[in-house]
């Protein structure tokens, strides 16, 4: 390297933007690792957060999709507890969380 340009203020202050956007860099690396560790840790339990449509041994309190049905039949046969609406809401969440590539 030329000495003039060794000596010259610019260079060192190349070197000092550089070193400084490679500590940038490095910062953002490990950041974007953080947020993927926690995505990934997400993922892994938010499944576990689905749930059953409502069971009740006295089968008129049972949502009609529960195992067993609903004994009161004016209820249909659309869920009534909550779990569809709940476990679609989760689906959407752990959509969201899902990396592009994972999705395909
Ligand atoms: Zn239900």
């Amino acid at each position: 390297m030329p000495e003039e340009l060794y000596d010259s203020h610019d260079f060192c202050w190349l070197v000092d933007e550089y070193c400084s956007l490679a500590e940038e860099n490095e910062s953002l690396k490990s950041s974007i690792a953080e947020l993927e560790m926690a995505q990934r840790e997400a993922l892994l339990m938010l499944p576990k957060l689905e749930r059953g449509h409502t069971y009740c041994d006295d089968c008129w309190y049972s949502c009609p999709k529960s195992v067993d049905g609903c004994c009161d039949a004016s209820q249909g046969e659309e869920c009534n507890c909550g779990a569809d609406k709940y476990n679609k809401l989760l689906a959407e969440i752990i959509g969201l969380l899902t990396p592009p590539e994972v999705k395909q």
